[in-house]
């Protein structure tokens, strides 16, 4: 099959197209560059440089490359910057992905792949946390996915789309090869943040809050592999066969680990000593998030293949000590 892969040089879209090109099937990639590198898609797979908005653009590509599947990965994802500046995220997240919606519509393309996040549950009630769990997000960022997963049940009824939203936990680690990770700028995910206070490329780990409910008073949250979530993706396409079929799965790998707890694991991986400090809570964090990934196991046969999270770290490890400057290197 032809994906169009929007947004498929980003993190979690350039891990993706390596697996789709692995299944055997066809990437062909868009990004506007804005947050993505052009250096993290092969050069033999077909790239597009634009946004994902630009309608001719879009509705040439899925004409000239007879594309089947599109898969949307393009949103800005920084919870704090969507609460400082909601037009952008709004703009972004919900306005271009209903323009990209339209051009697919109107071209006849009614298979639709998008990346959704944990962040639609807001502050779950229960653990772990299943698929028809209430929806509240707490800030802009949650909320501009769940109105696109709205969106998206209305074109099903409406217009035959057929999709799968998968609610993303924490996406960590790298390509095993180290040759693609995770590069945000500013970054600000734990993983490469403990890397680089082990680096010594800052001078320490902050911690926000030692004062939760939780075991060792640090944040639980459920880190799952970027290529396990991306083996996902590949699992639904056999199913959106049918039209108007809606799917809806959490991927995350089913054990919180606390903040704490990550910071042993990259001492433990790397050898290093990771200099800590402990700072006050970070507006809008639940005291833990875990996903009940029970729907995805025995609806796409989805097993994690990293099941342990030192071996996920070892291959954020692998990335960043080769790549210290990211991309930029
Ligand atoms: N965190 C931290 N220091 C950092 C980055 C993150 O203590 O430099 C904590 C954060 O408060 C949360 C957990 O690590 O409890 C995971 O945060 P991240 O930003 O990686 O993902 P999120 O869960 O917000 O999607």
């Amino acid at each position: 099959m032809n994906i169009f892969v929007v947004g498929g040089a980003g993190y979690i879209g350039s891990h993706c197209v390596r697996q789709i090109t692995a299944a055997g099937h066809r990437p062909v990639v868009l990004d506007s560059l804005v947050c993505g590198h052009r250096q993290a898609v092969a050069p033999d797979v077909p790239f597009y440089h634009g946004d994902l908005a630009d309608r001719s653009l879009v509705a040439k590509i899925l004409r000239d490359e007879k594309i089947d599947v599109v898969m949307h990965f393009a949103a800005f994802i920084n919870v704090g910057e969507s609460v400082s500046n909601p037009l952008k995220y709004y703009g972004n997240n919900v306005a271009k992905t209903l323009a990209l919606l339209e051009t697919m519509l109107a071209e006849g393309v009614k298979k639709f792949v998008f990346s959704s996040t944990a962040a639609v549950y807001g502050i779950p009630e229960k653990m772990p946390i299943r698929e028809d769990a209430p929806k509240a997000p707490i800030n802009p960022y949650g909320q501009t996915k769940l109105d696109c997963e709205n969106l998206l049940s209305a074109l099903a009824v409406a217009n035959g789309l057929s999709f799968a939203v998968f609610r993303y936990f924490n996406a960590c680690g790298a390509a095993e090869d180290g040759t693609i990770g995770e590069a945000h700028d500013p970054e600000t995910h734990l993983i490469p943040n403990v890397i680089r206070a082990a680096m010594g490329l800052q001078p320490s780990l902050e911690i926000f809050g030692d004062d939760y409910p939780t075991p060792d008073g640090t944040c639980l949250r459920d880190y799952v592999h970027v290529d396990d979530i991306s083996r996902a993706h590949i699992a639904a396409f056999d199913r959106l066969g049918n039209s108007g079929a809606q799917l809806r799965y959490n991927l995350g790998s089913g054990r919180p680990f606390s903040v704490s707890e990550i910071v042993k694991a990259v001492e433990a991986v790397s050898g290093k000593k990771v200099p800590v400090k402990f700072v006050p809570r970070r507006a809008g964090d639940p005291p833990e998030l875990c996903a009940d990934n029970a729907k995805a196991r025995a609806e796409l046969g989805w097993t994690p293949k990293f099941g342990d999270i030192g071996a996920i770290i070892e291959t954020a490890w692998r990335w960043h000590s080769a790549h210290p400057a990211g991309y930029g290197a």
